[in-house]
């Protein structure tokens, strides 16, 4: 058997290896690192392929989601609203920018923001709310942009981990996700569905003139050389890793269909299982890439569990172990424990398998068989 990974790059670019390689011969060649022709190449492939009408690259999710923020009119003390249980990077860039973070408890199916936990969070100084599509999954968009449209609020979707993915509206309506809100932030990091070999990230909107602020943003600030408007940041997708990303995105899909049948094939195996959850679909299998594939584990078992997989060199990450209310950066007296009890259980139960393109059924049948075998001695 091959060596199981958590994620496995290597494997992923002997599929894609000639391609690389020329496209970087070229970005080396042409000595234009920074605002190269891939870097608006990638752009418009992007926008094409989310129907989204504008595309911002940018150096990573986190200068994303701070980006799109800057993008809005809001003002220090504006209230954003977003997820307890999420990595740390969405509600940091809230912080960031002297706006007050807001964290809400999720939903036990889907893990993600609750729509009726993010009403009961609305006071008059709440500006926006941030869902997260955590580990692939849609947020409930439905509910979020009605919550949002009645509130006068903007909704800036996390994307990092679920780009490729649909979202169902109830009018029928089928559109990626990141495309759906006022703004979607997303990462290239390596192991995204959509990963480069660096840092990377875009912001996405269908506005044209948030389009043209972020634009500025980006680039100091600047709308004509050397004049700066706004005070901006530094924050490029270089042309190395805008090759990378030209080169996988046609493959995009069928990448998500791999992680979607090795999703399938694990749930499968622990059909029956009574200390198992595994991921719940909460529509179509099309609005679910599986960044991870996260299973609860019931009973009290997770962590004697982990160790015994650590100890057969299976490797699993525990996302995430500690809520983000219970953060020392983030702690707020308007928390109280009661207002999240889906976290405060979720992280005593989560741990997600390897997932990646390159699983074969060998190495997801050692690691089901291993986790079945020690749930039921
Ligand atoms: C990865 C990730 C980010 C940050 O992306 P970087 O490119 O690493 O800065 C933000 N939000 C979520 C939910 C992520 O998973």
């Amino acid at each position: 058997m091959r060596k199981i990974q958590m994620v496995d790059l290597k494997g992923q670019y002997e599929g894609i290896k000639d391609q690389v390689d020329a496209s970087f011969q070229q970005v080396i060649e042409n000595a234009a690192f920074i605002n190269g022709p891939e870097v608006q190449q990638f752009q418009k492939d992007l926008e094409d392929y989310l129907q989204v009408k504008h595309v911002i690259p940018c150096a990573n999710g986190t200068d994303a989601l701070q980006i799109a923020m800057m993008g809005l009119d809001l003002k220090p003390g504006d209230e954003v609203i977003t997820a307890d249980f999420t990595f740390a990077a969405t509600v940091e860039v809230i912080a960031l920018l002297q706006l007050t973070p807001v964290l809400v408890d999720v939903e036990p199916d889907s893990f993600n923001i609750d729509p009726e936990a993010i009403k009961k969070a609305i006071t008059p100084k709440t500006k926006a709310i941030v869902p997260v599509h955590l580990f692939g999954q849609a947020a409930n968009m439905d509910a979020i942009m009605e919550i949002a449209e009645e509130h006068n609020l903007y909704v800036i979707e996390d994307n990092a981990q679920a780009i490729g993915g649909n979202y169902h509206s109830k009018k029928g309506k089928t559109q990626k996700t990141g495309a759906i809100g006022h703004i979607g932030a997303t990462s290239f990091f390596p192991s995204k569905n959509l990963g480069c070999y660096g840092d990377g990230g875009a912001i996405l909107t269908n506005n044209d003139e948030l389009a043209h602020t972020i634009r500025g943003i980006v680039n100091h600030g600047m709308y004509e050389r050397y004049h700066h408007d706004v005070v901006g940041v530094n924050s490029r997708l270089d042309s190395l890793q805008a090759a990378v990303l030209r080169a996988k995105l046609p493959k995009l899909d069928s990448y998500n269909e791999a992680r979607k049948k090795s999703g399938n094939k694990y749930s499968e195996a622990f059909k029956g299982e009574e200390d198992i959850i595994t991921p719940v679909l909460l529509d179509k299998d099309d609005t679910h890439v599986y960044h991870q594939y996260t299973l609860k584990i019931k009973n009290g078992k997770r962590d004697a569990l982990a160790k015994h997989l650590q100890e057969r060199g299976i490797p699993f990450g525990i996302y995430y172990p500690i809520p983000l209310h219970k953060q020392k950066a983030y702690a707020d007296s308007r928390y109280n424990e009661a207002d999240f009890p889906v976290t405060n259980q979720l992280v005593q139960e989560v741990l997600s398998l390897p997932m990646h393109t390159e699983l074969d059924d060998e190495q997801i049948d050692y690691i089901t068989g291993t986790i079945k075998e020690f749930l039921n001695a």
